[in-house]
């Protein structure tokens, strides 16, 4: 088949009643441009401090219930090695945002850590200026996610108090020019949202173009003003993936940890996906890190990684 890439296109794609040539399609497409392999990384929470109040999240600033932490340097150092020792090769260092890691220290981190283990480094650490972006960039982080959330403008700003999208673009498009590989991504299923503007994210992952895309289902949590807002439906978010591999075949696109929490973690694989990506997160913080409702066992960072390695091999792919 040869799909329709338009915005017009791509919302008739999503409303398909039989999606399964689609699902066929990004599938060939996956296995011709980036082959079987599973890349499996490391995910390391090391702050859930965070300034902003985004609508959706269980991290935002005015939750004064949420007990806060941040690991030190030499506790996120102990936790990468751990992670290296049973053979994770990419670490992503995520948090909220939190200005108490300065540019300078999370770039020692990363110094640390590459001169340690010599592991690829993500951040996800929120939008910074192009000056700390650059800093970090030449401290050897390889790779920045920042997902933009949503492509439509009013339901950004509904969402997103303290940022607009014309920011997070900017950011996103300073990350590619100073050479990261660039991750963005959307929620599926955000209240107010509708097949057209899944369709505008799609498109803006190809217009930055990413390198690497997130896309989840919304998971309402309980603490957040939409609690009371329906869940994402996982074979939408499915279907947006299996569409992301169409528009950027050789991009990364991880099974999110939302889906995996709908419980769909082989079907998306089958569906474009390439990347798992497993929380190593130390069990004292784990549960103070929850960005939407999880429920996620405890962290067994070698055990963990062994019954992901045999998952992806039962499904006839290659870990990595
Ligand atoms: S989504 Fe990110 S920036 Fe927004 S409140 Fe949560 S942690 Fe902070």
């Amino acid at each position: 088949m040869t799909p329709d890439l338009s915005r017009e296109g791509l919302v008739a794609l999503l409303r398909l009643e039989d999606f399964s040539p689609v699902y066929e399609e990004a599938d060939r497409v996956r296995r011709e441009a980036v082959g079987d392999a599973v890349h499996i990384r490391a995910l390391l929470e090391f702050s859930n401090h965070c300034r902003r109040k985004c609508a959706y999240c269980g991290l935002r600033a005015p939750r004064r219930d949420l007990p806060r932490y941040r690991m030190t340097p030499e506790e996120i150092l102990s936790s990468v090695r751990a992670a290296w020792a049973v053979g994770y090769r990419t670490i992503v260092l995520q948090s909220g945002e939190d200005p108490w890691y300065t540019p300078a220290l999370l770039g020692e981190i990363v110094r640390e850590i590459k001169k340690a283990t010599g592991m690829a480094v993500t951040l996800g650490c929120g939008e910074l200026s192009r000056e700390a972006y650059a800093a970090l960039r030449q401290a050897g982080a390889d790779r920045y996610l920042l997902k933009h959330e949503t492509a439509d403008e009013d339901l950004y700003q509904s969402l997103h108090p303290d940022g607009t999208l014309r920011e997070r673009v900017h950011c996103l498009r300073t990350l590619k020019a100073l050479g990261y590989e660039t991750g963005s991504g959307f929620m599926v299923g955000l209240p107010g949202q509708t097949l057209d503007v899944l369709a505008k994210d799609l498109l803006l992952l190809g217009d930055i173009p990413c390198d690497m895309a997130g896309i989840g289902p919304f998971l309402p949590h309980p603490e957040t003003p939409l609690k009371g807002a329906a869940p994402g439906s996982a074979e939408l978010t499915r279907r947006c993936v299996a569409l992301a591999r169409l528009l950027l075949p050789r991009a990364n696109l991880p099974a999110t940890t939302a889906l995996t929490v709908r419980g769909d973690n082989g079907r998306v694989f089958s569906g474009g996906a390439n990347v798992v990506m497993r929380k190593i997160t130390p069990n004292a913080y784990k549960r103070q890190y929850e960005i939407y409702p999880a429920q996620l066992p405890d962290t067994d960072i070698p055990a963990q990684r062994a019954l992901l390695e045999d998952q992806i091999r039962s499904l006839g792919r290659v870990p990595l």
